[in-house]
């Protein structure tokens, strides 16, 4: 991992699911999560991932209310004035 080590002024939402064996395929799907100081990932949609269980990911099936969500979000600049990035964020690069 190579996150930066200055503070974000807003979190940084990333791309996770459950690890294998950890839920259904079906329920596998990739939301877009913030890490809180619970230790869980907190899903646009509302989804709690406990970090144990779950994975950062580069692609994936992404969940649909979390796309939904970054949707909605993205025509709305953020206090810096720059737009949000979304569903492209489900495809990192590399
Ligand atoms: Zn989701």
């Amino acid at each position: 991992m190579s996150e930066s080590a200055v503070p974000s002024p807003r979190p940084i939402r990333v791309p996770v699911r459950y690890r294998t064996g950890e839920a259904g395929e079906t329920s596998r799907v990739v939301h877009m999560a913030v890490w809180t100081s619970s230790a869980v990932y907190l899903a646009m949609c509302g989804a709690e991932l406990d970090g144990h269980r779950a994975e950062v990911v580069v692609s994936g099936m992404p969940c649909m209310p979390c796309v939904r969500e970054l949707a909605l979000r993205e025509d709305r600049p953020d206090r810096s004035g720059r737009a949000v990035v979304a569903p492209a964020d489900f495809r990192l690069p590399g």
